[in-house]
């Protein structure tokens, strides 16, 4: 976190009262079954440390289980941790939802769960572990949350707002599970908050050329990671008064002079 001078537009004074925070908002835990086991919710916030993170959001496939024990663990630190999840919809587009609180992020995840089939293959696609704060196994996820959702994209959107979430269409720069290459466009009636982009992209000039559409969007770069060193691969730095999902809202929209400032690929 650094401190920033902003100038009051109406005042003309040199203000502090902003600060710039340093944001990854896509991290998978070992419940995601992709994710390496070692993404336990202690060892990601000692990482997220190190990397010097203020706000991260906890975005495991189709689920939010581990996102709870995730905020366990950071309240010793400095850390905002926002819970989500990252919900592939049945056009098998990979979405973002971010929410202020554990029980709204759960309210999606019923959502999602109900919408679901399947049980997972262990040797096929990996463990998923639900682990707590101290590092703990409290059990092992069954459903299949590598799978497809029944939720159309714009279901999955319609939802996470009604629970007060941000819809972000995630890494929309990778062929896979990214929107403009599983559809080829972002609908005009699609109302998503922000796009994401991922570490793999260092400069966002040709992709922009490419799909002009996407510069209308608010822009995060996240590192989607699965493994710890991955973490803060990709980032954002936020101008916000505090680390709020109220705040994150303001810069998104850029009101009250909260913006988001800059990114990062590392
Ligand atoms: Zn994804
Ligand atoms: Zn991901």
């Amino acid at each position: 976190m650094k401190t920033a001078y902003v100038m009051d537009k109406q005042t003309k004074q040199t203000t502090t009262y902003l600060k710039l925070y340093k944001s990854d908002l896509h991290i998978h835990t070992c419940l995601s079954p992709c994710a390496d086991l070692y993404m336990t919710p202690r060892k990601i916030i000692n990482q997220c440390a190190e990397k010097g993170l203020d706000i991260i959001a906890v975005c495991d496939h189709n689920s939010c289980e581990n996102a709870k024990y995730v905020i366990e663990a950071a309240k010793k630190y400095n850390i905002m941790v926002i819970p989500g999840m990252e919900i592939t919809t049945i056009e098998e587009v990979h979405l973002l939802g971010l929410f202020s609180n554990y029980r709204q992020s759960l309210k999606m995840q019923n959502k999602v769960y109900s919408e679901l089939e399947g049980e997972n293959n262990e040797d096929l696609f990996g463990v998923q572990a639900v682990v707590n704060e101290h590092d703990e196994v409290m059990n092992l996820n069954n459903k299949l949350l590598i799978g497809a959702s029944k939720l159309t994209l714009q279901q999955a959107v319609e939802c996470i707002h009604k629970y007060g979430g941000l819809a972000i269409c995630s890494h929309v720069d990778r062929e896979g599970f990214g929107i403009i290459g599983q559809l080829g466009f972002i609908p005009d009636d699609l109302s998503i908050d922000a796009i994401e982009i991922s570490c793999h992209t260092t400069n966002i000039k040709p992709l922009l050329e490419r799909n002009p559409e996407l510069g209308k969007f608010p822009m995060f770069f996240s590192s989607d990671a699965h493994t710890l060193d991955c973490i803060g691969a990709a980032f954002t730095v936020l101008l916000l008064n505090n680390p709020s999902f109220r705040e994150i809202k303001l810069a998104i929209h850029e009101r009250a002079q909260r913006q988001i400032r800059s990114h990062g690929v590392c």
